[in-house]
């Protein structure tokens, strides 16, 4: 049911002759990545060394992985292709909207039948397209893809940030948005920009308080949260060797805290354990046949100054644990200087909830080690002074540690154990008076901890760290304890210590599971019949975009001309919207309304060229619709920067704006344009955006003539009779010119389906 060994015979069998034909053309040594890399070339094969940093590569990735709130739109674009069934390997997550408020099973309760609609589509459209569903309950998505479907050397894109986890166990695991999911389950290639590479080499072993967590607190100390970008981070050395699976995967999970694009570890005897651990022994049996080929060539890291971009060195012996924060992951206070900094910055000392678990933190390791803390609490006569949850990342962890007696040492001290899901690590947590935005503090296993992320209120101090050190916190309910020197006072009155954490890396007594939530998807999904109520306010299908009429675009109006920055967030605003995720029309109306007018300053007020008046952009845009009028919108530098949400590109397509001309693009924003059929364009000249006005009637010319590296030429008809015309530039190839022309590359796919 799990995974498709089949597909990973295929993999390896493929290795040998790709790395040998890569070390050659890239003329040395290779890193593991590398390998990876040049192992997933969707051409095969090649005599071509990527520049890192510049050239833009296309892979053939293994897997696909989608959680539930991306995978709405991702699979309603896929069912636009006309495929039958999904090209690679895909599943489908439902762990992103159970919000944590009683407890488990009340919770998930409630969430079945808050997003029945949306389960219901999830489930059916899984169904029938041949994607394995994991229903609500089943876990959070990393956790679940590292226990059933990781496996060393492969490749895989996932909708969600955190999708690097499968790193742990060997694989480049990158996080995407839907629409790169949605071509590459159509059977199409995923570019990526050949990335930079970043060495990490490991020394020492963890031992006492510290843990896998504080590598990764660690690194992003040093890198801070840009210091990843367009990188993949690559671990080595004997201590990297040390660790457990798991452990790696948490450095892997929050390795996109410092930006990069992802993290991996080599192949070794502890990935061997895992895979094993997880009734995949198959899967390790194929990869001990090729283990040379699943890490990187010794000279590279006899030798990583030479092959590496940046490296940079850790010795686990003398790593502090560390407590990240407040509101950025990159602030990092090793446990020692951790007191000092809470009475110096004036953070709240009174620890309200220590929040252990999520995709991050939850194997088997960590819940084994907190709760070998929570046990000398009992033992000593501690009372736990803060609030404390436990967000167990599957159902298959959850089940062992009930089975080896760690839920009910937990509920001994108090602890709450939630629903196997995101929870409150994604906001999906109805804190009870988060609402009064009192200044406080948590702490969490969890990844982020940027203002309002966990319970909405701006003044809660969030830090993270790791499961060892957030139960300590949580026993002693103050931040500025030290578990490493301090002493607690307990029920007696007496002065005691909490001894070193102990756990296991795997259940001695093995892995087991009742129902681990999965349903296969129908051998012969034909018959199947996708589930979406027409009156479904959060679903929607989609209707193709119309292709285009052959013409030059002509008197379109301006609908807006967006000063300064303007990323995915101002174009298609999160937080509440992203309820309509799943549904267009209705996530239309959040469009550009956090972009600024250059002629008022102001979000969301535009002139409406009908009327004169000035009213909302999405209303403003929906009256040029029904009127037959086309538009067109001006932007800054890096247009669409931020996030790779498809919905920045879909809504301005879906409402009638013909046209994105902007100084630059943030590339991945230009690709989605020009995936939906739009038309993205930008300044020859940058300062020709000041001649653009907010009653010209505007002309893109030298469309009949659309050819790659052409120009095509913008005319202002000015209100006052004067006309501007200016040079603007695109960087359309013939294949995505063809997308413009059909009105979007799933147009090109479906024709060609037949
Ligand atoms: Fe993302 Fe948190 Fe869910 Fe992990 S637990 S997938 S970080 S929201």
């Amino acid at each position: 049911m799990a995974f498709d060994i089949e597909m990973i015979k295929d993999v390896y069998q493929r290795f040998e002759t790709r790395i040998d034909a890569a070390r050659k053309s890239v003329g040395k040594p290779l890193t593991l990545t590398e390998k990876i890399l040049y192992a997933h070339l969707w051409k095969g094969e090649t005599k071509t060394a990527y520049q890192r940093g510049q050239d833009y590569v296309d892979f053939a990735p293994d897997r696909v992985a989608m959680q539930d709130a991306t995978a709405q739109m991702a699979l309603l674009q896929f069912m636009q292709a006309g495929k039958p069934q999904v090209a690679v390997p895909s599943t489908v997550h439902c762990d992103h909207l159970i919000q944590a408020k009683i407890g488990a099973d009340a919770d998930l309760e409630i969430a079945n039948e808050q997003n029945r609609e949306v389960y219901d589509f999830l489930s059916s459209v899984s169904n029938k397209y041949g994607i394995g569903f994991w229903k609500p309950g089943a876990g959070i998505i990393h956790q679940v893809v590292l226990e059933n479907y990781a496996f060393p050397g492969g490749m895989m894109i996932g909708t969600d940030s955190h999708t690097p986890n499968a790193g742990g166990l060997g694989m480049v695991a990158i996080g995407v948005g839907g629409a790169d999911a949605c071509d590459v389950m159509a059977g199409l290639p995923w570019e990526l920009k050949f990335p930079k590479l970043i060495g990490v080499k490991l020394t020492g072993k963890l031992s006492g308080w510290t843990s896998a967590k504080d590598v990764i607190l660690k690194v992003a100390g040093i890198l801070t949260v840009k210091g990843g970008t367009g990188a993949i981070v690559e671990y080595f050395g004997e201590g990297a060797q040390s660790l457990s699976a798991t452990g790696k995967g948490t450095i892997c999970n929050m390795g996109a805290e410092i930006g990069a694009t992802t993290s991996i570890f080599g192949y070794d005897e502890k990935a061997e354990a895992y895979l094993r651990g997880t009734d995949r022994s198959d899967v390790a049996d194929l990869a001990n046949q090729i283990k040379q080929h699943l890490t990187g060539d010794a000279e590279v890291y006899a030798n990583p100054e030479a092959y590496f971009d940046q490296v940079i060195e850790i010795n686990l012996s003398e790593l502090e644990p560390h407590v990240n924060g407040p509101f950025t992951p990159d602030l990092a206070w090793p446990i020692s200087k951790f007191a000092e900094a809470v009475k110096e910055n004036n953070w709240p000392d009174k620890l309200e909830v220590g929040l252990i678990g999520s995709c991050t933190n939850s194997s088997y390791e960590d819940i084994s080690r907190a709760a070998s803390l929570a046990q000398q609490a009992v033992d000593k006569d501690l009372q736990v002074q803060s609030e404390y949850t436990v967000t167990p990342g599957s159902e298959l962890v959850r089940f062992t540690i009930e089975r080896d007696g760690f839920l009910n040492t937990f509920e001994k001290i108090g602890g709450t154990v939630l629903a196997n899901a995101c929870g409150p690590c994604i906001g999906q947590w109805a804190r009870h008076g988060a609402d009064k935005k009192e200044k406080n503090s948590i702490v969490t296993s969890f990844n982020r901890n940027f203002a309002k992320r966990n319970d909405g209120n701006p003044n809660t101090h969030a830090f993270v760290a790791s499961p060892e050190i957030t139960t300590a916190l949580a026993i002693a309910g103050k931040l500025s304890f030290n578990p490493l020197t301090d002493t607690l006072t307990n029920t007696k009155g007496e002065q005691v210590k909490l001894d070193e954490p102990s756990g296991l890396e795997l259940p001695t007594k093995g892995f087991a599971v009742e129902d681990a939530g999965y349903q296969a998807p129908a051998v012969d999904g034909d018959s199947v019949q996708v589930i979406v109520s027409p009156d479904s306010d959060r679903l929607q299908l989609l209707e193709p975009f119309k292709p285009w009429n052959g013409q030059d675009l002509t008197n379109m109006v301006l609908l807006i001309k967006a000063k300064g920055k303007c990323t995915t967030d101002h174009i298609s605003m999160a937080g509440p919207w992203l309820k309509y995720r799943g549904h267009l029309d209705n996530i239309s109306n959040n469009m550009l309304i956090g972009a600024i007018n250059f002629v008022n300053d102001k979000a969301d007020t535009v002139k409406n060229q009908l009327t004169g008046e000035y009213g909302a952009v999405p209303a403003t845009q929906r009256a040029y619709k029904a009127a037959g009028i086309d538009s067109i919108v001006v932007g800054d530098e890096n247009y669409g920067e931020g996030s790779s949400r498809e919905h920045a590109a879909m809504e301005p397509r879906h409402l009638g704006v013909r046209v994105i001309l902007v100084k630059s693009f943030a590339r991945i924003h230009e690709t989605n344009l020009k995936k939906q059929g739009m038309l993205g364009i930008t300044f020859d000249d940058p300062n020709d955006y000041d001649l653009v006005q907010e009653d010209d009637r505007i002309d893109v010319i030298g469309l009949t003539d659309f050819a790659v590296g052409k120009p095509l030429t913008v005319v202002l008809n000015h209100a006052d009779g004067t006309k501007d015309s200016f040079p603007v530039n695109h960087t359309y190839n013939e294949q995505q010119i063809e997308w413009f022309k059909a009105g979007g590359a799933l147009n090109i796919i479906r024709q060609n389906q037949g």
